[in-house]
């Protein structure tokens, strides 16, 4: 469903971001994407989600490639991929149900159909009650659980959590990295990039390691390793 071929970054003349990457990725896989600080992870979801373009090399996501997307098929393209971030990115002023409505509402979804579409998402994450709660009002988890709504209210073939749970206690990080779990027992294409050894090393999933730029280990029912 996802293949990379070939794939370089360069920023400039002479920062290398990502260095001949090859990665295919399957319908249905949950895959760790590790690495330590500067080792291409980010650009790497950059790359997946079309924010930025491939220096050389492609990506090519359900067959097409990224960069023959024309301008305007761009958000229609996102609309496959449900991101879960570090810092949630949920509007403050708005409650839980407006929060994961929101991308719903601004593509056109029919009231009736965001009526039931979100309660059914809240309930999947475990926030049934929640819906008319602020942002401000939640612990961080449910907040967290809040962005994995939001993630897959659209009903997304992948969805891609960068650091999920970097600001997040380790028990409730460990709910959250089981939420993602169930989401892709669900069918979900389920990508996290992460630095949280101990999660990685317990779920035994396939393990991508970037170090420099370079895919430097791809290991089924991986653990955490440094390239050093
Ligand atoms: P990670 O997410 O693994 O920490 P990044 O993908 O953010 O790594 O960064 C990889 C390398 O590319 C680093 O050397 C970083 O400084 C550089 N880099 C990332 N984005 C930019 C940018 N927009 N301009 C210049 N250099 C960048």
């Amino acid at each position: 469903m996802i293949e990379i071929s070939h794939l370089y970054k360069q920023f400039g003349n002479d920062i290398v971001a990502l260095k001949d990457l090859n990665l295919m990725i399957d319908r249905g896989e949950f895959l760790f994407i590790v690495g330590s600080s500067g080792a291409g992870k980010s650009t790497l979801l950059k790359l997946l989600l079309r924010e930025i373009l491939p220096t050389r090399g492609s990506i090519k996501i359900f067959g097409r490639d990224l960069a023959r997307l024309k301008g305007r098929q761009i958000p229609f393209f996102r609309r496959n991929i449900g991101m879960v971030f570090q810092d949630f990115r949920l509007l403050s002023d708005r409650n839980v149900f407006e929060n994961v409505a929101f991308t719903l509402r601004v593509t056109g979804v029919p009231t009736r159909e965001i009526a039931k579409r979100v309660p059914l998402s809240l309930e999947l994450v475990g926030l049934k009650g929640k819906a008319q709660k602020k942002p401000g009002e939640l612990s961080g988890g449910e907040q967290q659980r809040v962005c994995v709504a939001r993630a897959i209210v659209n009903r997304p073939a992948i969805v891609i959590a960068d650091e999920p749970t970097g600001n997040l206690d380790p028990d409730t990080s460990m709910d959250i990295m089981n939420l993602l779990q169930e989401i892709n027992v669900r069918g979900t294409t389920v990508i996290v990039a992460t630095h949280a050894k101990e999660l990685v090393d317990y779920f035994q999933k396939r393990v991508v390691v970037l170090d420099g730029g370079s895919l430097v280990s791809d290991q089924e029912r991986g653990v955490y390793i440094h390239a050093h």
